[in-house]
């Protein structure tokens, strides 16, 4: 930038220096120790001498003509007050130290290094300058000046090259959404992206030159920025011995604090670093992980916690309590009593805002401390945790029974509904009945069956003692729940003779092999499947069962049998119904008179109306499908139901066969085949284990007959068999 009397001239005059060209000039400046008045008269090129804080103390004439100011304009100005703040960092990367630097000032001693830099002519229009920057000291004062040029665009490759990086930067800094800011290390913001303004309310004006710490809570930068300094010294993004991303709270202008999430980076090669940090607000994405967490914890319909919170709850417990060897705690498993029948008769909703009311009393009766779950269908579950003698846990299951008990009131097709329910509760104290959540909740569930047991709406505190049965229906229940994936469930077929002992078709009986207990018969578990709702998918995997094998047998044996399969209520009762007798023909391609669906009288009898509507839409749609009432004779049918019920067969109960031949049985009897035979039903007689039974001459009307005399319920093997004898 020297006249070319005083140093090596410019090969080709105008053009731009080349980096070597630069370097020599900075060793002429040093060894000659010229003055500045002195350098900026005599260079060929604009120069600027500028204060260390950006002040422009003088400038040459070349400078004021390319710059298009008169020298009086710019002289006095604050460079950093005329530049777009985006290009401050530049400059700053560059200002030399001093020696009197404070901790806090900003200085690199990295200058000399080719930049470019917008600087605006005084109509504000924005030209770009080839720059470099030369330190300068006199009397002990460092300044510096600022060479800059208009640049040849189609010769200097640099340039272009320097201008894209730049370009590149900026546009990349600018689209992303996230914050983006540069620090130094006296945490010094250099740098701001325009999104610092969506994430944090401040300009980029506002932070260019202000301190990092403003975007935190003082509490939180003093605690971080130990952790933050780690990231001037990070030597590559695989740096195993920081994290890549730092979860903090940040605060912003207006809208007070918020969790941020930042990624940081650092300016590898320079001596003074910097660091990048990219900034995303993530109050929405802690919203939306801490909504996913209640739905995981919660029950949605209630709003009560769920099993997962209960085990991490009761886990808590168990770790706090630990030391604890006196009472401190109970356990209460709950199953309401009658809540199936009010969802079987009045639907889900009602069932369902029932459940909702059952919620609603129960956290109305206990303290904040006590938690509630629901752990599905019926059954909660309450955690008690300050407890101070067994007759406080008494007094709250008084009290849980006393709201349940309270009659609750629904609206159903614009009527009034009032439904009485009861509840039965088991208690397990703790950490007396055990010290881990598999005992404790098997104490409380087995004191709660036995509550069940003992007539339901009451409670029973566990003890060692609490009956046999208590345990066995338990382990049914729980067998249950696996019983058909574990393929413990299998049928047999019991032989329907005619009048001539001829087969005319079979039962499908249901019987559970439990891997324990041994053969369970369908009397023990039918209830419980019945309760539990098990007995949909069981009903339905009998019937897919009964249907091929019966098939399949007549196909072989050149048949023409019928399968009866029983059907208890709740299956009926299932909206999808229909639909799984459909798919069993179908899938099996069984003919339709060869079906045979039981249903128990008291069962039909519970709601008529509906097993009506069902009945005859599942005749409709198979016509030769045939009803049989099982069990008849004790459900106490009215005539009014019997005459409107699409059935075929009725089945005498067994308990009057048994009877046989009693005297005042024989009436019974006469009445039932009278009334059958009037309706124009056919009989079956079941349970025959006698001859006398047989041949019992009031019998004698009826069509089929059943029982061990003609053959027991048989493996189809075995039935195979029996037809070849
Ligand atoms: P059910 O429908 O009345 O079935 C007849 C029951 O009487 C069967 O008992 C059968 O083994 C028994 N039995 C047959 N002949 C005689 C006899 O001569 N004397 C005596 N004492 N008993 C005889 P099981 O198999 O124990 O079934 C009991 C009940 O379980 C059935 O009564 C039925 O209500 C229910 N059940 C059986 N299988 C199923 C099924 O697949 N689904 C449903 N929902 N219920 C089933
Ligand atoms: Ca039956
Ligand atoms: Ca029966």
């Amino acid at each position: 930038m020297m006249n070319s009397e005083s140093l090596p001239s410019n090969k080709e005059n105008d053009s731009p220096l080349s980096i070597q060209e630069k370097e020599s000039y900075k060793e002429v400046i040093e060894t000659i120790g010229m003055s500045a008045e002195f350098i900026l008269t005599n260079a060929v090129d604009s120069v600027l001498h500028i204060g260390r804080d950006g002040t422009i103390i003088k400038l040459n004439s070349i400078a004021s003509a390319i710059l298009g100011y008169e020298k009086t304009e710019l002289s006095g100005k604050n460079i950093f007050s005329l530049i777009p703040v985006d290009y401050h960092f530049f400059i700053k990367a560059r200002v030399p130290c001093s020696p009197e630097d404070g901790e806090n000032e900003i200085c690199c001693s990295k200058t000399e290094e080719l930049f470019l830099l917008r600087f605006p002519d005084s109509d504000g229009v924005l030209n770009s300058y080839e720059c470099i920057i030369f330190p300068y000291t006199e009397d002990d004062k460092v300044s510096f000046f600022l060479n800059m040029w208009i640049p040849d665009h189609s010769k200097n490759e640099l340039f272009n090259k320097l201008k894209e990086a730049q370009g590149n930067y900026e546009a990349l800094t600018e689209t992303i959404t996230e914050a983006v800011i540069m620090v130094d290390e006296s945490f010094q913001i250099l740098y701001a992206n325009t999104s610092c303004k969506r994430v944090f309310g401040y300009s980029r004006d506002e932070l260019i030159g202000s301190p990092f710490a403003m975007l935190f809570p003082a509490e939180v930068f003093s605690r971080y920025s130990s952790e933050f300094k780690k990231y001037f010294y990070m030597d590559s993004q695989e740096d195993q011995t920081v994290k890549k991303e730092l979860e903090v709270l940040g605060r912003s202008k207006n809208r007070g604090v918020s969790p941020l999430e930042i990624s940081f980076g650092n300016s590898r090669e320079l001596e003074q670093r910097t660091i990048i940090c990219i900034i995303r607000d993530i109050s929405q994405r802690k919203n939306v992980e801490r909504k996913l967490r209640y739905l995981a914890y919660h029950d949605k319909l209630t709003e009560l916690g769920n099993r997962d919170l209960f085990h991490t709850d009761i886990e808590e417990f168990f770790r706090v309590y630990k030391s604890h060897q006196q009472l401190c705690g109970a356990l209460l498993f709950l199953d309401l009593d009658g809540f199936k029948q009010v969802n079987d008769t009045l639907g889900h909703q009602a069932g369902d805002m029932l459940l909702i009311s059952t919620a609603k009393r129960l956290r109305g009766l206990l303290r904040e401390s006590d938690m509630i779950y629901r752990f599905g269908g019926d059954e909660f579950v309450i955690l008690i945790t300050k407890l101070n003698k067994q007759s406080d846990v008494e007094l709250i299951c008084r009290k849980i029974l006393q709201v349940i008990q309270r009659s609750y009131n629904f609206e159903k097709n614009r009527q009034s509904h009032k439904v009485n329910i009861g509840v039965s509760i088991g208690v397990a104290l703790l950490p007396n009945h055990g010290n881990d959540e598999e005992t404790v909740t098997r104490q409380a569930d087995l004191a709660m069956y036995k509550s069940k047991e003992s007539g339901k709406n009451r409670f029973t505190i566990f003890s060692e003692e609490l009956t046999l049965s208590a345990q066995n229906k338990w382990l049914i229940d729980q067998g249950l729940k696996t019983a058909l994936v574990n393929q413990e469930m299998f049928l047999l077929y019991q032989p329907i003779v005619d009048k001539s002992g001829n087969i005319s078709g079979v039962e499908a009986l249901i019987r559970w092999n439990h891997p324990d207990q041994g053969l369970i018969s369908p009397d023990e578990f039918i209830p419980s499947a019945e309760e539990s709702g098990l007995i949909i998918p069981i009903g339905r995997w009998v019937l897919e069962h009964a249907l091929l094998d019966i098939k399949e047998l007549n196909r072989i044996m050149n048949r023409d049998l019928y399968v009866s399969a029983n059907v208890s209520t709740r299956q009926l009762m299932a909206p999808d119904f229909p639909e799984i007798v459909d798919r069993a023909i179908k899938r099996s391609g069984i003919k339709l008179k060869n079906l045979r669906l039981e249903l128990t009288e008291s069962f039909i009898m519970e709601s008529p109306d509906h097993s009506i509507t069902v009945l005859e839409k599942l005749k409709e749609d198979h016509p030769g499908l045939k009803i049989v009432i099982d069990d008849f004779g004790k459900g106490y049918s009215s005539l009014h139901y019997l005459s409107r019920l699409p059935v075929d067969v009725i089945k005498i109960d067994r308990s009057f066969i048994k009877e046989i031949p009693a005297d005042n049985n024989r009436k019974v009897i006469n009445s039932i085949i009278n009334l059958a035979t009037s309706l124009d039903l056919g009989i079956v007689a079941e349970g025959i284990e006698t001859e006398e039974q047989r041949d019992y001459p009031p019998l004698n009307s009826c069509q089929y007959m059943q029982g061990y005399l003609f053959s027991k319920p048989l493996t189809y093997k075995e039935l195979l068999k029996f037809l070849n004898s």
